[in-house]
């Protein structure tokens, strides 16, 4: 994006509001502040890239990926490097799918909602009201611009300004097998744009252009990220964002306040000082920082309860060719899953259909079936032959699941983090129950035979928000419970997962966090 000509502030100058990171949390926050009078200065690790830059290669897309190594362990490890969190001016919704359901009101009372012999596996509520958090969504809804079905099947009370872009090959194929079997789906909500659109101090955005390789980067602006939505308004606001610059310190007075963070930019080291700091790294980065630097974690929690939503998928191969590369990749949506009739789980989940480019469908092949060699090699044939359908499905919070730091350092010298995770029975009980509806909807639909890959994906949960100070790591607005001028923005602060997909849910608490931190 560009960033000639914006205001600039001195390290020495105390700045109303340091943000860390620009992704979905950071992004919203830091153009809010700004367009009320705040002086904010952005800093994030990775490079503001121009559009032009990205490609639909797939292997040079990794730089908008956080490929800085993480070490991961349990039983189902999370798998960290490519399309995982996000590097860059624009975070990881440079690379993000753009698929946009909103939260439901039952995801947020899940522990009261479910059964109470469900015992500790019964979840955990949120501190905060869906409603309250629903009107965030609507502001972030038409700013950045989601198109969608009106009326929407699981919500008679939503509406989408655009119409939803095209089916595609999986979507329709899906909208055959749901039809036959009985299930509701409809086109997804997602943050693609149907019809050119001039974005207030960005400018021009293209409508859909059918493109598959959304996840490398889009280069017309027809997805929208926050590098073409909230950080062009940010910085038309007056705010500073320094790309390249990792935050590795945060220093305080004797009062325990936050003072100044402490950067690193080519190989040199800088102070900026702030009169109030907001964390909006990730559910990775911000528990390493504040275990780095000891810092807000009375409660122990820092690091803990760490979740990662179920996201098996079920691939088909068809006899006639599908080209599931082509078009926007998740273009169908079922929410009859939320809360299914026969579920013996707490939670629930969310279909999407999947098309997939070339190399991510044979990382896939190799991490959830363990294919190797000509069995890979068989199975990559029948690429261009397929459609997935895939999950978002509830994670439980767990104490041991959890993210410490390793004894060894990165490149900027900070130590590396180790996420351990192991899915519980309730998160195999979904599992289950969804691969067996993908299945059927794949068999409906008429697929010659199908595949399951397990995975999960996001990294949420890290510092979670919580009413009690014994429970979590920052209250409902965001504010740290410890530190008063310290607050966290990004996807650490879930207390459970939800269905639906986090980055929508992300950037309207970040706005609501901007309020908070303005009342
Ligand atoms: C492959 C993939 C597809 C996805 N698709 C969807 C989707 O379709 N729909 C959906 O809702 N969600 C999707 N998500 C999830 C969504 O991208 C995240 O929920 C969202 O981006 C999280 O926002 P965040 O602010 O927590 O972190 P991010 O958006 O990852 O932003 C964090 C930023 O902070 C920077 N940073 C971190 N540490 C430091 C530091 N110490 N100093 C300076 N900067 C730092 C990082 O470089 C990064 O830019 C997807 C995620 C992945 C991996």
């Amino acid at each position: 994006m560009k960033l000639q000509g914006m205001r600039t502030y001195d390290h020495d100058e105390i700045v109303d509001v340091v943000v860390i990171g620009t992704g979905a949390g950071g992004a919203p926050l830091l153009a809010r502040l700004a367009q009320r009078g705040l002086r904010v200065v952005a800093l994030e690790a990775g490079p503001n890239l121009d559009p032009e830059d990205f490609t639909n290669d797939e292997v040079e897309a990794p730089r908008i990926n956080w490929m800085s190594e993480r070490l991961s362990g349990g039983e189902t490890p999370t798998a960290f490097g490519p399309n995982n969190s996000g590097f860059g001016v624009g975070g990881g919704t440079l690379h993000w799918g753009a698929f946009t359901p909103r939260p439901d009101i039952r995801d947020m009372r899940l522990h009261t909602g479910s059964d109470a012999d469900a015992g500790a596996d019964s979840g955990a509520d949120w501190p905060i009201e869906h409603a309250d958090l629903t009107r965030y969504i609507v502001k972030v809804e038409r700013t950045i611009g989601v198109s969608g079905p009106t009326p929407y099947p699981w919500d008679a009370e939503r509406t989408y300004l655009e119409p939803p872009v095209d089916r595609n090959a999986p979507a329709d194929l899906m909208a055959l097998g749901c039809s036959r079997l009985g299930i509701r789906a409809t086109d997804a909500p997602a943050a693609i744009l149907n019809h050119d659109r001039e974005q207030p101090h960005h400018g021009p955005r293209r409508g859909s252009q059918n493109l598959g390789s959304i996840h490398q980067g889009e280069r017309f602006g027809t997805k929208a990220t926050t590098a073409n939505t909230y950080l062009p308004a940010a910085v038309a606001a007056g705010a500073e964002i320094r790309p390249d610059s990792m935050v590795h310190g945060i220093e305080r007075d004797a009062l325990g306040r936050v003072t100044a963070v402490v950067y690193r930019r080519g190989g040199e080291e800088f102070r900026q000082r702030c009169a109030a700091l907001v964390l909006a790294g990730g559910g990775i980065e911000t528990p390493r920082l504040l275990l780095n630097t000891g810092l807000a974690n009375s409660s122990g929690m820092v690091g803990r309860n760490f979740l990662a939503h179920g996201a098996v998928q079920v691939w088909g191969r068809f006899d006639e060719q599908i080209r599931g590369y082509r078009g926007y990749p998740s273009a169908l949506i079922s929410e009859d899953f939320v809360r299914p009739a026969d579920a013996s789980f707490v939670g629930g989940y969310l279909l999407q259909s999947l098309g997939v480019m070339p190399l991510t469908f044979a990382t896939s092949l190799v991490r959830g079936a363990g294919l190797w060699g000509a069995e890979l090699v068989d199975a990559l044939d029948a690429w261009r032959y397929s459609a997935g359908i895939g999950i978002n499905g509830e994670c439980l919070p767990r104490e041991n699941n959890r993210l410490v730091l390793s004894d060894e350092r990165d490149e900027w010298g900070v130590p590396r983090a180790v996420v351990t995770f192991t899915q519980g029975p309730n998160e195999k009980a979904i599992d289950d129950h969804a691969a067996g509806t993908m299945t059927s909807i794949l068999e409906a639909a008429g697929a010659r035979e199908t595949r399951v890959l397990p995975r999960t994906a996001h990294t949420l949960g890290t510092c979670r928000m919580s009413t009690d100070p014994g429970e979590g790591v920052v209250d409902g607005d965001g504010r740290s419970h410890d530190i008063p001028n310290l607050w966290i923005s990004d996807n650490s602060t879930f207390p459970s997962s939800l269905s639906a997909n986090p980055g929508l849910a992300q950037m309207a608490l970040a706005l609501r966090t901007a309020d908070r931190m303005l009342a």
